[in-house]
């Protein structure tokens, strides 16, 4: 690969007249300005038949090799060896390189700013828990609910690649009334920049209307995902009734501590019973939900917890301190219920 590397810098001449990145080399990061559909390229190096939205506002990219023409990139978004090219006209125009300082690369649509080189390699590491516990807990309700922990929820609006082609083009022409796309992405993975921004906001980035982020709810870390489920394969192995293999697999994961007490829902406190969230079941398929006490904070453990699909349904979409303010006023506007709370407590 190292006549890649010369041929990127594109010569003499030319980099004393190209704009900065022209330069770029192997193992450097650049962040895009806008979210676009690209072909992945192929094993043998060409570009695949269909497009993906591989290039995403805000995520960097890791320069893979490149000619006078096209840079080859990675993107922290994609799966391990997904690669895709952009001509070099494109790169100059959408690319700015990235500050990498003691290991962390400037990347401003992050929370804090910031994101570790190192996380780039940790992305297998919650997925492989995850499958291999799905194999082993031999139900299909069950190994669902896991694989929900590396899903973020999507949104059934957002523009597809079509979608955005057409409206790129001109074939898709928007009414006064009208809106395409939203800017959370249908499915994409947890690290995929957090977003919170009104549709106006939306349609003046500069990939609209392909899709940019992700709901704060979902976002983390590999790092910080592998944590999680790790933590939350030990409330599962704590349920009532777990599968006793299941059991055994958990407790062999490092840093899984399982304890002997049954794991509660924090909203109800009562225990979660791992049979019925089986397939056998039937009608409780949402018995079991992945519960955030914040639903505005991101993916950790600290935030969410293993609780009942009806007690979720309860908070509703708020947070557990709004629930308390509306206790709260509703003492203020009805004394009468304070007697009967400090019963209730015990107070
Ligand atoms: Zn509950």
């Amino acid at each position: 690969m190292e006549h890649n590397n010369n041929a990127l810098g594109g010569g003499a001449a030319q980099s004393r007249t190209a704009a900065p990145g022209s330069t770029a080399s192997n193992g450097e990061f650049y962040i895009p300005d806008r979210t676009c559909p690209r072909r992945p390229l192929k094993t043998n190096g060409t570009p695949g038949k269909s497009f993906e939205y591989a290039q995403i506002e805000g995520v960097p990219c890791r320069v893979v090799s490149g000619d006078e023409a096209s840079v080859n990139l990675h993107s922290f978004i994609s799966d391990t060896n997904t690669v895709f090219q952009v001509s070099r006209e494109e790169f100059l125009e959408q690319f700015v390189q990235a500050e990498v300082v003691d290991g962390f690369i400037r990347a401003p649509k992050y929370p804090g700013g910031l994101l570790h080189v190192s996380e780039f390699e940790k992305r297998e590491e919650a997925s492989e828990l995850i499958h291999k516990a799905a194999k082993i807990i031999g139900d299909e309700s069950l190994e669902k609910k896991l694989k929900q922990l590396l899903q973020t929820q999507g949104s059934t609006h957002a523009a597809t690649v079509s979608d955005y082609f057409d409206f790129k083009s001109g074939a898709k022409v928007l009414k006064t009334t009208e809106n395409l796309g939203d800017s959370i992405f249908n499915r994409s993975k947890r690290w995929c920049p957090p977003v919170d921004i009104d549709h106006e906001t939306f349609k003046q980035t500069k990939g609209f209307p392909a899709p940019i982020g992700i709901r704060p709810k979902d976002f983390c870390m590999p790092s910080e995902l592998a944590q999680a489920v790790t933590a939350l394969l030990v409330q599962m192995a704590q349920f009532e009734n777990s599968p006793p293999a299941f059991v055994a697999f958990v407790s062999t994961i490092p840093g899984a501590v399982i304890s002997q007490e049954v794991h509660l829902c924090k909203w109800c406190g009562t225990l979660v019973d791992a049979r019925k969230c089986t397939a056998k079941y039937k009608s409780e398929t949402n018995y079991i939900e992945i519960c955030h006490r914040d639903p505005n904070k991101g993916f950790s453990i600290e935030n969410m917890y293993w609780g009942h699909g009806d007690c979720n349904r309860r908070q509703g979409g708020y947070t557990e301190l709004d629930r308390i303010d509306d206790v709260v006023s509703l003492i203020k506007m009805n004394p009468e219920y304070l007697e009967i709370l400090r019963r209730k407590l015990g107070l």
